[in-house]
């Protein structure tokens, strides 16, 4: 077996024992597929990471507990023979309670990551069980003897030569011969004490593993069926989009599509590996490929929505006809890892977009950055970005999208430094209906 696909089955997609059934029969269906990577059962994490967070008083952790019991038990009681696992993840449970425990006396970083680690470690147990009672073949693996990262506890980077060594020497001689499950999200630092690679991360870990096994493609189970021209509960007509390019669909992920983490198409893109994006619930229904060039180029291809950003802006007379002005803020927000997303300049300012960027835009770093100019900032914004093809080259295309928004007050726009994109930013209030104007105007049926 040289060839494998690589699948990820997101947490709606393992939220209880019916949904666990419908991710075994895609996998039945399709036999080059030796490698399933899992997100914990819907709503796990969200309880562990209350659990970690050593905030809660002994009733109330006893209550997150108790939830987080059901879920599990919930998937135990559809097994035909559960006390194959009964007593594992009894045991998993209790480990969960006296982390927490500590994690209330003291809680720790590393302690967090180890808690919320749990939920993958359950939701993996219990989907091979649950394989081999459908008389599918399949063996549990422990992500964490590959996935090497360094120590940032809840946003560990993995170290991918590490990663490809240990995938090589590890876990490709067992997909050569079945079926394998393991976990996503999850990692371990050198020192084998267990990271995670961040809310979301299971998307990552999947493309990670497809990268280092050099898989023919990696599959994202979700629960919906592709990418989307937008937003459906924000346009009705919204619909899924059959394949994408790599680069539009990085922009996609980056300003604000939640259907893939963001760094998600890095590994895939890297090794050239295509992406397939569909919906577990409803497989026939086919989905979204990501590739590295796709047939189709339209000048528009979606939407996407960002809300939430703030907007800086630095003005100083000083920089007119001088130089090094925009080094020194940007020195200033490097230092304070402040990541900035949009800018624009005029001869005596400079604009830019931080998203989410309220709670690191701290006192100190506004203090610093008033030293060397005047700060207005501005909040209430929603960054739209408008996704295509070759939009910086032919003629017309900033006059059809403008003239779509023409009663809009347009606050800040982005154009032409990419050829995938325009974006803009506008208030927070008629974000919405700005994109339906401009799905209407730009991408109708
Ligand atoms: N279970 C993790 C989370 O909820 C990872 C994932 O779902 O991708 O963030
Ligand atoms: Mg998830």
């Amino acid at each position: 077996m040289s060839q494998l696909t690589v699948a990820k089955f997101g947490g709606t997609s393992v939220a209880d024992a019916d949904a666990m059934g419908r991710c075994a029969a895609i996998l039945e269906q399709n036999p080059s597929t030796r490698l399933a990577v899992l997100s914990a059962s819907s709503g796990v994490t969200n309880l562990l990471v209350a659990l970690a967070s050593g905030e809660h008083q002994p009733d109330s952790r006893a209550s997150l507990l108790q939830q987080l019991t059901e879920i599990q038990q919930g998937i135990l009681d559809s097994l035909e023979r559960p006390e194959m696992l009964t007593r594992h993840i009894e045991e998993i449970l209790h480990h969960i309670k006296e982390l927490s425990d500590s994690a209330a006396i003291s809680p720790t970083k590393a302690l967090h990551d180890e808690i919320v680690a749990q939920g993958e470690l359950m939701s993996t147990r219990l989907f091979v069980e649950l394989l081999r009672q459908r008389g599918t073949q399949a063996i549990w693996f422990d992500v964490r003897r590959v996935m090497r990262t360094d120590d940032r506890f809840s946003r560990a980077t993995p170290d991918l030569t590490a990663l490809a060594a240990a995938a090589e020497e590890e876990l490709r001689p067992l997909c050569d011969h079945q079926l394998v499950v393991t976990q996503g999200f999850i990692g371990a630092a050198n020192d084998g004490r267990t990271t995670t690679l961040g809310r979301g991360g299971s998307d990552f870990s999947a493309a990670l593993l497809g990268e280092a096994l050099a898989a023919a493609a990696v599959e994202i189970w979700t629960d919906v069926p592709g990418i989307y021209t937008t937003d459906p509960r924000l346009v009705s007509e919204a619909r899924a989009i059959p394949e994408i390019s790599f680069s539009e669909a990085s922009e996609m992920a980056t300003f604000g599509a939640k259907v893939l983490h963001p760094a998600t198409l890095q590994p895939a893109v890297r090794r050239q590996i295509p992406v397939f994006v569909g919906s577990s619930k409803a497989p026939e229904a086919g989905g979204t490929w990501i590739r590295n060039s796709t047939p189709s180029q339209p000048l528009f291809r979606a939407l996407a929505l960002r809300r939430n950003q703030v907007l800086l802006t630095l003005t100083s007379q000083s920089m007119f006809q001088a130089h090094g002005f925009l080094a020194e803020v940007f020195g200033i927000l490097a230092k304070h890892k402040i990541s900035v997303d949009l800018i624009t300049t005029s001869e005596i300012s400079v604009s830019l977009t931080l998203d989410a960027g309220a709670e690191l835009l701290t006192e100190e770093v506004q203090a610093e950055l008033s030293k060397h100019c005047h700060l207005k900032v501005e909040h209430g914004l929603a960054l739209v970005a408008l996704i295509g093809n070759r939009m910086s080259e032919v003629n017309g295309t900033g006059s059809r999208v403008f003239q779509a928004l023409s009663d809009v007050n347009i606050r800040m726009i982005c154009y032409g430094a990419s050829p995938h994109n325009l974006c803009f930013l506008v208030e927070e209030d008629v974000a919405g209906q700005v994109v339906a104007d401009l799905h209407r105007e730009l991408l109708p049926a």
